[in-house]
């Protein structure tokens, strides 16, 4: 028999953290569903959150899981939702594990995952030395030589603003689609050269420092870190599944003040909704997510 709860949430990450705190601090009976594989796992460090620079990603949500746990309406679910369906009044969420929840409301914090390049030795680099966000990370290898990994004038432009943080930017389209005409003039402009040819491998030094890019023709570029621009995608299809509006870039459609998606009861937060993709973000969210879940419950209940 389906456990009853007031609100499911599904991803806990720092979105769905901070909206289980809020709502624990109102008394909610809370599912937390999670499967341990935040965004940003790869990288060593967050920047830019205010009071937390510098710390690994584990032991922020480490600590936030440890502030969580004073809640004791709030129940934490190592398990994978796989459906979500609406019944009656509520929703039934299923876990892999075969668990069954009837919740009033639910919230998606289920995240992205990053087209990370598919380049021969990216993988002990990326999230040291290879990165996608110049917010997070262009702050830390600034004045060094940057490669920027991307096809087309997307490529192209994350060149252009990465001269913010270095003038020693180099592009490189690996062989894929080329830059426009006009992109190609404003980056001779800035001085940023590209590079057409296809890449066999980066290599990288002991501790995941980018050394040098391998081409197929067998130059070496030497590099000490590469931005790259190839995308990312929703981290679960439970939103597509239950109806939620995309926008054109993929993000989940939400109400700027309540998170709530297009279908009624279902709320979307942190990086799923595709707004600035920071971890202040998504915090931020959560907590509005949280306070708008709640005073919906409370007019549902008379008490709003
Ligand atoms: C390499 C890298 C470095 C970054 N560095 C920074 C930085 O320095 N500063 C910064 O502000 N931002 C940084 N970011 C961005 C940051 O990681 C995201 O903005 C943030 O993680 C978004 O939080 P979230 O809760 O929305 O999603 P996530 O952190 O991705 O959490 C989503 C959670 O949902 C779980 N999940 C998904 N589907 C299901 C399901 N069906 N059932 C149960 N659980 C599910 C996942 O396992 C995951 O734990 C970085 C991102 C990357 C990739």
């Amino acid at each position: 028999m389906a456990k009853v709860c007031d609100v499911a949430i599904v991803g806990g990450g720092a979105a769905g953290l901070s909206a289980a705190i809020l709502l624990g601090r109102c008394r909610r009976h809370v599912a937390l569903f999670d499967t341990g594989a935040p965004r940003n796992q790869a990288s060593r460090a967050v920047h830019g959150l205010l009071g937390h620079e510098g710390r690994a990603p584990s032991e922020l949500l480490a600590i936030a899981r440890i502030e969580l746990a004073r809640y004791e309406t709030v129940t934490p679910h190592s398990d994978l939702v796989t459906a979500i369906n609406r019944s009656g009044s509520a929703f039934l969420v299923t876990c892999e594990s075969g668990s069954t929840f009837s919740a009033r409301k639910v919230l998606l914090t289920t995240g992205l995952i990053d087209d990370v390049p598919c380049l021969e030795g990216i993988e002990r680099l990326y999230g040291r030395s290879v990165h996608h966000c110049p917010y997070c990370d262009g702050f830390e290898h600034r004045d060094q030589p940057l490669a920027i990994y991307g096809s087309g004038d997307k490529g192209a432009g994350l060149a252009l603003m990465m001269k913010q943080w270095s003038s020693d930017v180099l592009l490189f389209t690996d062989g894929q689609a080329p830059v426009s005409a006009d992109m190609a003039e404003r980056l001779e402009q800035q001085s940023i050269e590209i590079c057409s040819e296809q890449i066999a491998r980066l290599e990288g030094t002991e501790d995941s420092a980018l050394k040098g890019i391998h081409l197929k023709s067998g130059r070496v570029i030497e590099r000490s870190a590469m931005f790259f621009s190839t995308g990312s995608h929703q981290g679960s299809n439970l939103s597509e599944t239950l109806g939620c509006r995309r926008d054109d870039k993929g993000g989940i459609v939400t109400d700027p003040v309540t998170e709530e998606s297009s279908v009624p009861g279902i709320y979307v937060a942190g990086d799923a909704s595709r707004d600035l993709l920071l971890v202040a973000v998504a915090i931020a969210e959560g907590a509005k997510a949280g306070v708008a879940i709640n005073r919906a419950l409370l007019r549902e209940d008379g008490l709003g």
